[in-house]
Parts: structure tokens; C-alpha cells; sequence
């Protein structure tokens, strides 16, 4: 494929509508060229795609028949859903600034709301921006604001990938709160960027398909209704299994740190997989519909050159793991032919079926994961004994080992990854170059150390603000990258990160170990660990808008995966240092560090009442940002700061298993399961009931009375636990009456008050099981939250209550 035509049709249909936000009489913003003119666009293939809006028009035009003009057309009518492209009139479609982006959650999984966006320009403190009912006004000073921004990206036009990746971020930040139509009801809750986003990405698969299937008549063929069936597309996907194992079975010193870098280098390797899948296939970044938690979907050409390329890729990637994590990680890709009507959803099904097609092809593959030659390929990397390879005391990998300072035998990537840790999240910058890029850039700039290895021969290297400018002004063929960055250019990519770590007097601990973030905890030294993931969101995303009239799938389902990644890998850096449940923790900045968090997981470790606190925190967010279309189930478990790191990791997981089986009324998952599965409640059961009501009653009892001191609440848990031998109702009911404040007492009145609402509200409760198992857990909060730090140097045991 010519190069230049490759990056001309791609701004030309991410442009193809720009006119309506530019300029205020889109009509003759189309029909007169020259102020993109003066916006220094003189390629006539763009200025094309611009121009030709209409049917009527196309009609009407001499435009040769391989014009790429008829392709971007086409492209915008299938992602805007326009089944008859011979009939749509476009003529009504001058853009109402007043008209809001609308939420893409009002109409997910049958949700019927009409909520809208505040305008915004994505930016580093720009904060939530959740879906409101208030009215907001600034459109005309919002529209002079970006008309400038994306003038000026428009200005600097450049043929060339890293120019396309840099226009669509700005057109990311300036665009994300705008709808793709405001004449069209049913665009109003598609970003204006999803749908020329998805614009490109149709239009550079169609292009290749006509290409490899020798078309040369555009017209002859687009505008025949047949070609609706024709299977011109790939819905591609890519898995990476055993992300868990690779990050959390390390058994270490300094674990915290080990499995946040190990976090991050799994983070930056997926990227880096998929802009080198994309830069291999010829496409840009427009063509990812979606990317996290080791997972993406793509929207590729159907041609065999595709396929072949998809094939061996693929290949690389597992053998590169084989080499480097023996069987711990493996990538296994998925793609089904589908066609416009399909990705439409005609017939109705049909693109729900795509997802799930794509789904089984990757289960398949993973349920037989090597062939012969794979497994000589394994055994030749993991011979023990041979060549003094040994175990690596980290990830205990087989391999020639290096001796670390710290007594430690690490293999490679992981004293590689020890070495760099605490640049590596620190750091803002990092570059992924080939290694004799990497050789150069070490040779001349002495702070760099070692690099990270991954997939396709490529170094992984941090840099400091610096370094950064430095090389980036130098001539290395390099890949940059900015996290969570906002002024990225040409030659740097955004990547966000969910990297909030625990504060002291506003900054951010430097490398928080466990140690510390117990001994920030209130009450007992401990910290907890807390796991949760979006129930059933893979359902919502191959079926959430299937009951719509007009679903305009592709580009719907690519507006909702970005609203999810903005929040589980941006939003939450917020969540977590503006903290707002306060019963057990009155720290805004939570002692917390965020393990991982993106897809629609999240595993964070911390202070054990901040991160209780978070949870709720993180569960009301999302209710909000998500119109409870969607809901989270979490497992927190409780430990001592000592304890293996990798069985934290594991026990957790097994109580948000306990969460996602949560049902009560006809009610499932929404969940949160504390310390144990005898404490699994919905998130609205655990706050309305555990806390305000019980967790409260308990506290202001203790507190305004004299003090009995936690043996005595130790008695009353274990009979309440026990309550099925009748004997311990009794035994319960004589604890509570010594509980009751004597005659002669200070303040008797308030006392004898306070004490009789407590013991009527008990007697009550001990009848309920599901108060009584309320009160146990409001109870076990209390005495944590309560107990002596010294009496914590026992080295106690986790969950001990
Ligand atoms: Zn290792």
C-alpha cells in the first residue's frame, strides 16, 4: 500500500467532520475550502474527504472512482449507522454547540436516563466528569477553546503515524465531551472523537480490503448494496494469560515495590504489544477499539496479508515468552470476518456474536497452548543444572543467574527490574527503542542503566524529566512515552497509569514498603488488601446496547471502553486522594497504594481501615459515574505486614470470588466480602447496616460510657457467634446487663439513656441471623479499630477475630 495514501486517508477521515465543530455554517465549511486552506492543508485526497459530505454531492462530482474521498464517506456512514448511504442527507446537520454529549450509561444494559456531560477538556486536573442533569453554559467559550487547539494540531499536518497518534490524542482531549451528532437523537451519547476515531479506523480497512481484492472502482463497488454483506473486516483480539501469576507469585524483600514494578512492566509491555502489532499491520492507533487488564480488541482489515501477518506475530510474542517466563505468560489471539451490516448489528445478533466468536476462538487456543515444536522449544530454555542455571529466588524461574547484593539469585528481567524499580515509578518518561538504539542512547548519556527487555527485540528504559528533554531533542528512533500526561507531542504517547501511592504532608512516598502503610493504619497494625473487578462487564459490552433501535455498535462500545479505562487507570488517582467515607478513617490522602488497576480491575494494598474506607469510596464513585448500570465486587482480606505478599494476592481473590456469588433477594454480585466469607455483604448492606447503623451504635455506646475494654467486647463476639447454643443467648443477655451504667454514677441519666437504647437495639438484633452477623463484623471494626498498637507486637496471625 502507497504510504502517503495510508496516512492521507486516515486524517482525512478523522477529519471528514471536523468542519462542524470549526466552523459555525458547517455547509459552507465544506463547500468552501479555503480556510483549510489557510490551515496549511493543501493534499487534495484530504481536502476531498472533507469536502464530500453528501450523497448528492458525491453524485454530482467528477471525482475519479478510486477517490479516497468515497471511501471515508462510506466509513463515517457505517460507524454513524447509516443503513441506505444513497439516501441520507446530511443537509440538516449545521452543530447546536448548546446540545451536550449525552452518557453512553443512559442506555447501557437497558438503563433509561438522560443524563449529560459537563463540556470539558481532558486534562491533568480536569476531575470526574460525571454524568449531571445540571445545565452548563459555557459552550461558547469552550468552542473558541478547542476550535483553537485542534486549528493549531490541524496547522502542523505531517504524513506520517507518529503525527496521526499525536492528532488523535489532542483530538482526545478536545472532543471526548462532544456528541458525535446533535441532529441525529440517536449519536447524541457517542463522543464526536469515538466516531471519527472509528471513522479511520472503517476506512483504513476498507481501503486494504479493496486493495488485496484488486478494486480499483471504488464507486462501483461501495455504492452497491451488496457490498454491505462483504466480509471487508477482521474483530480481532489479543489475551495475555497468567498476568496474575507473573505479578504476584514472587516470594521477596522489599515485595511492595517488586510487585508494583512487575505491575508496570506488564502494563508497558501490553502497550508496547499492541503499537507494535499496529505499526506491523500499517495501521495507527485509531484501529484499537479497546485496551486493558491484558486484553484488546481490534477493528482490522479482512485480508490474507492481515491474517498471515496476525499469525506470526502472535508467534513471536509466545516464543519470546517461552524464552523469557518459560510457561508463565501466553498471548493468544482471536478474529472473526465480519461485515458493515454485521458490525451494525444486521442481521440482529450478529454483532454480539462477533465478540463471542472471538472469545471461543482464544479459549480454544488456550486450552492447547503449545505444540511439539513449542515444547522442545521450552524444555531447551529450562534444563536445570546445565550451565549453572539455577532458581531465581524471585520469580523462580530456571535460569544463569545473577548474584544480587541482598543475598539474592535473580534471573535477569528480575534484577534488571529490582535495579530500576524505583526509577521506574518515578519516573514520568520512558522510551522503547530497538537495542541498538539502546546501545547508542546508553553511550552517550551516562545516567542510563540497564533496560528492560520485551517482546520484538525491544529495551524498556525510564527517564527522568532530564533525560527526557535531552533525548528527545537528539535524533533516536525511539518510541516515547508520557504518563498521565497531557502535553504529549509527536514524538511522545500518553499511556495512563492508575500510580497513586500514600502521601506525607502532600507529596508522594517515595517507595512506600508494607511496613509503613501498617504502621499508618489507625487501631491495630495491619494492612489490608483489596481486589475487585466490574461484574459482568463482558457481557455489557457484547450485548449492553443490543435491545437499541440504532445501537451504532463500533462506535458506542468504543466510547464505553474508554469511559471505563479513564476511570479504573485515571480517575482513581483521584478517588484515592480525595477520600470521602470517613467512619473508620478521616484520611483524605489514603494510606494506599494502587497494585494495578485498569481493564476493570483493581488490586490495591494499604492502611486496612483506608482501605475499607476506599472500597466505599470506589463503589459510590462508580454508582455515580456509571449510572449503576455497572457495579463492582471486591474481597478485602487483612494481614500483617510480614506476611507472604503472593498468598495475600491468592486469599483475596478466593473472598471476591465469595462477592461475585453474593445474592440476597434476587440480587447478585454488587458485593464486598470482608477478612472472611462469613462477612460477605452488598456494598449498600455494608454501609447502610454494618457502619452507620451498628458499627455507630457500638461506638457511641463504648465511647460515652465507662469504658469496659475489649475483653469485654471479645466475650460478647464469641457468644453471639456461637448463639445456636440457646445457653448463649442467655450468657449474652446477663454480659449485656452488667453493661449497665450504676445508680450512682457520674452523668446517670445520659448513661442510663445511652445504655437502654443499646441493649434494646441487641436483643433485638440477636434474633435476626442477618443482623446478628452485622453486629459480629461491626463489632470485629470496632475492636481493630481500637486495639493498643502495642499489644500488636506479637507478630499476630491474619484475621484473628
Ligand atoms: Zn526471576
Amino acid at each position: 500500500m502507497s504510504e502517503k495514501v495510508k496516512y492521507d486517508l486516515v486524517i482525512g477521515s478523522l477529519l471528514h467532520n471536523i468542519g462542524k465543530i470549526l466552523f459555525d455554517d458547517y455547509k459552507s465549511s465544506y463547500e468552501n475550502l479555503k480556510i483549510y486552506e489557510e490551515l496549511n492543508i493543501n493534499n487534495q485526497d484530504i481536502l476531498d474527504c472533507i469536502r464530500y459530505q453528501t450523497y448528492e454531492q458525491i453524485q454530482k462530482s467528477n471525482l475519479s472512482p478510486d477517490s479516497i474521498a468515497l471511501i471515508s464517506y462510506v466509513a463515517n456512514a457505517i460507524v454513524s449507522d447509516i443503513n441506505d448511504i444513497k439516501k441520507e442527507e446530511f443537509k440538516d446537520e449545521d452543530f447546536d454547540k448548546n446540545t451536550p454529549l449525552y452518557s453512553v450509561f443512559n442506555v447501557l444494559n437497558k438503563n433509561n436516563d438522560s443524563k449529560f456531560y459537563k463540556r470539558v477538556i481532558l486534562s491533568q486536573d480536569c476531575g470526574i466528569n460525571n454524568p449531571t442533569k445540571d445545565e452548563d453554559d459555557n459552550g461558547d467559550d469552550f468552542f473558541q477553546k478547542i476550535r483553537e487547539n485542534i486549528k493549531n494540531i490541524i496547522s502542523k499536518i505531517s504524513l506520517n503515524t507518529n503525527y496521526i497518534n499525536n492528532l488523535l490524542l489532542v483530538l482526545e482531549d478536545n472532543l471526548s465531551y462532544i456528541p458525535a451528532s446533535t441532529s441525529k437523537e440517536y449519536l447524541k451519547d457517542i463522543s464526536f472523537y469515538d466516531n471519527i476515531r472509528m471513522t479511520g479506523a472503517v476506512s483504513t480497512c476498507i481501503y486494504q480490503y479493496l486493495l488485496e481484492e484488486n478494486i480499483i472502482d471504488f464507486k462501483t463497488f461501495l455504492f452497491n448494496e451488496k457490498s454491505r454483506d462483504e466480509d471487508m473486516f477482521l474483530l480481532y483480539s489479543l489475551d495475555v494469560s497468567g498476568i496474575q501469576n507473573f505479578i504476584y507469585n514472587i516470594s521477596s524483600k522489599g515485595a511492595l515495590k517488586a510487585l508494583r514494578a512487575r505491575s508496570f512492566y506488564l502494563e508497558i509491555m501490553m502497550e508496547h504489544i499492541v503499537d507494535s502489532f499496529l505499526e506491523r499491520l500499517n495501521l495507527t492507533r485509531a484501529n484499537l477499539l479497546y485496551a486493558g487488564g491484558g486484553h484488546c480488541y481490534m477493528i482490522l482489515p479482512n485480508t490474507k496479508s492481515i491474517k498471515d501477518k496476525i499469525k506470526s506475530l502472535e508467534n513471536d510474542v509466545n516464543r519470546w515468552f517461552m524464552k523469557e517466563f518459560a510457561i508463565t505468560l501466553y498471548i493468544a489471539g482471536g478474529y472473526r470476518a465480519c461485515s458493515a451490516n454485521n458490525l451494525q448489528d444486521i442481521p440482529e445478533g450478529s454483532y454480539s456474536d462477533l465478540f463471542k466468536d472471538v472469545s471461543s476462538e482464544i479459549s480454544l487456543k488456550k486450552a492447547h497452548r503449545y505444540s511439539a515444536d513449542d515444547i522442545r522449544e521450552l524444555n531447551k530454555h529450562n534444563v536445570k543444572e546445565e550451565d549453572g542455571k539455577r532458581e531465581c529466588s524471585m520469580c523462580r524461574k530456571i535460569d544463569k543467574l545473577k548474584d544480587d547484593n541482598d543475598d539474592e539469585h535473580l534471573c535477569t528481567t528480575c534484577y534488571v527490574l529490582k535495579q530500576i524499580a524505583n526509577n521506574i515509578l518515578d519516573d514520568k518518561y520512558f522510551i522503547i527503542s530497538d537495542k541498538e538504539q539502546y546501545e547508542r542512547i546508553r553511550l552517550e548519556n551516562s545516567s542510563i542503566g540497564e533496560a528492560l527487555r520485551l517482546p520484538f527485540d525491544s529495551c524498556l528504559v525510564s527517564l527522568n524529566d532530564k533525560e527526557f528533554k535531552k533525548l528527545k531533542d537528539s535524533n533516536i528512533k525511539a518510541r516515547f512515552y508520557a504518563k498521565n500526561d497531557f502535553s504529549s507531542d509527536e514524538t511522545t504517547s500518553r499511556v495512563f497509569i492508575g500510580d497513586y501511592r500514600a502521601k506525607t504532608d502532600n507529596k508522594y512516598l517515595k517507595n512506600p514498603t508494607l511496613e509503613e502503610l501498617a504502621e499508618k493504619s489507625d487501631g491495630i497494625e495491619k494492612i489490608c488488601v483489596l481486589r475487585a473487578d466490574v461484574d459482568n462487564l463482558g457481557s455489557a459490552f457484547v450485548s449492553g446496547f443490543r435491545h437499541m433501535k440504532q445501537k451504532s455498535n463500533l462506535a458506542r462500545t468504543a466510547t464505553l471502553s474508554r469511559q471505563l479505562s479513564l476511570f479504573f487507570k485515571f480517575y482513581i488517582n483521584d478517588i484515592l486522594s480525595n477520600g470521602k467515607h470517613e467512619i473508620l478513617s478521616k484520611n483524605k490522602d489514603r494510606n494506599i497504594v494502587i497494585v494495578y488497576s485498569g481493564g476493570d480491575d483493581m488490586f490495591l494494598i494499604g492502611a486496612w481501615n483506608d482501605i475499607i474506607q476506599s472500597g466505599l469510596d470506589l463503589k459510590k464513585a462508580f454508582d455515580e459515574f456509571s449510572q449503576k448500570t455497572l457495579s463492582i465486587s471486591a474481597g478485602i482480606g487483612l494481614y500483617d505486614s510480614k506476611f507472604p505478599i503472593n498468598i495475600m494476592a491468592k486469599e483475596t481473590g478466593i473472598l471476591e470470588e465469595y462477592s461475585k456469588k453474593y445474592e440476597k433477594d434476587g440480587k447478585t454480585k454488587n458485593a464486598v466480602t470482608l477478612f472472611d466469607e462469613s462477612n460477605c455483604y452488598s456494598w449498600d448492606d455494608f454501609e447502610d447496616f454494618v457502619l452507620n447503623e451498628k458499627f455507630n451504635l457500638i461506638k457511641d455506646f463504648f465511647e460515652k460510657t465507662d469504658e469496659r475494654g475489649n475483653s469485654f467486647l471479645y466475650n460478647m463476639l464469641e457468644l453471639l457467634r456461637n448463639v445456636k447454643e440457646k445457653i448463649n443467648i442467655a450468657r449474652f443477655i446477663y454480659l449485656l446487663s452488667r453493661l449497665e451504667p450504676e445508680k450512682n454514677s457520674k452523668n446517670y441519666e445520659e448513661k442510663i439513656s445511652i445504655y437502654r437504647n443499646f441493649a434494646d437495639k441487641m436483643y433485638e438484633w440477636i434474633e435476626s441471623e442477618d443482623d446478628r452477623k452485622q453486629v459480629i463484623t461491626a463489632m470485629c471494626l470496632y475492636v481493630y479499630l481500637n486495639r493498643k498498637k502495642q499489644s500488636e507486637k506479637d507478630g499476630g496471625k491474619n484475621n484473628e477475630l
